[in-house]
């Protein structure tokens, strides 16, 4: 058996042809264009090259994009200030600070400055508790776009046993919390889980979010299951996910390439988020289909 590749990269593009509709619809009845404002501090090459994809994809769907850039030395002060400046700015729907921050500054206290309604990566605290608590939340933009995969590739994903390795504020933690409202008995693993191996092999859904290359090996997989890859690991053949991606597709039922899975699903639904706060701060309904 030969697993179905969920085509992480049309399935955004479909979605971000979608959002362009919306975007041009809300121009056109209400003369509201979105704006979303990222902020890079420093010059890490990594973090540089995620900022110019975001800033053309928000222009691609018809958004509006702010770009500031704060040197590697900056005080913290000044970076509060211009978030401080963002959140105060009616042309501003959502505001992104890259991560990560030079070590001298308090990553938290940053994140937090963001004004929750503007926080369309879904990591500031209050975000995060409202969708541990079930109530409207901004959702962190990678495990949103994983459970638009797994909602279309499974439909109801209730009573199925997910487990998601790894746990980290931005992508692990936040995907147990959307497995959990959609009904799924989830099992979050780390670094200390012991016998990954054996509850890889009862999970009908694996959500691989290590840092780890080719970490998930095939033999962990049962038969059938649904394997999203979070992981992006730059290795000298290239970049590969976290998941042994040959030997789990002889196994699993459908599976995310790396490239073109979680990755583009990002971007989409960073995209998905800046239209739904732009939405809300106005006092319309949420857009259709771009929340959880
Ligand atoms: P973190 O490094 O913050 O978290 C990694 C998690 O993996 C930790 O919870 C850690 O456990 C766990 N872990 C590490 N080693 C093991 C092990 N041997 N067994 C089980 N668990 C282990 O990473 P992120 O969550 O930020 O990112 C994960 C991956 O996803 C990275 O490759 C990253 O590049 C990628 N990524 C991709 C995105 C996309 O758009 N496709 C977006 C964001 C991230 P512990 O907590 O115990 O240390």
């Amino acid at each position: 058996m030969t697993a179905e590749l969920i085509d992480g990269k049309a399935f955004a593009a479909t979605l971000r042809a979608r959002i362009a509709e919306q975007v041009a619809r809300l121009r056109a009845d209400h003369a509201i264009t979105p704006g979303l404002a990222v902020v890079l501090v420093g010059e890490d090459a990594a973090s540089s090259v995620y900022v110019r994809s975001k800033g053309k994809a928000t222009v691609e769907v018809g958004m509006e994009s702010f770009q500031h850039r704060l040197p590697a030395d900056a005080p913290q002060a000044d970076l509060l200030a211009l978030v401080e400046r963002l959140n105060a700015d009616p042309a501003v729907n959502g505001i992104l600070v890259q991560l990560p921050l030079p070590a001298h500054m308090d990553e938290a206290a940053v994140i937090n400055a963001i004004a929750p309604e503007k926080d369309v990566d879904g990591f500031t605290v209050l975000n995060a508790g409202r969708l541990a608590t079930g109530q409207k939340a901004m959702v962190p933009c990678t495990p949103l776009g994983c459970l638009m995969l797994l909602r279309d590739r499974l439909g109801s994903l209730a009573g199925l046993n997910a487990l998601v390795i790894g746990r980290s504020n931005i992508v692990g933690k936040p995907m147990a919390q959307l497995l959990l409202a959609d009904s799924a008995t989830v099992t979050v693993a780390h670094s200390r889980t012991r016998d990954l191996p054996g509850l890889c092999r009862r999970a009908d859904i694996v959500v691989a979010a290590v840092g780890r290359a080719r970490f998930v090996q095939g033999d962990w997989i049962k038969p059938g299951a649904t394997v999203i890859d979070v992981g992006i690991n730059r290795t000298d053949a290239g970049l590969v996910g976290d998941v042994d991606f040959d030997a789990a597709r002889a196994v699993a039922g459908a599976i995310t390439p790396v490239p073109g899975g979680v990755g583009p699903m990002t971007i989409a639904c960073l995209l998905a988020n800046t239209l739904t706060a732009t939405a809300r701060a106005r006092g319309l309904p949420d857009p259709r289909g771009l929340t959880p």
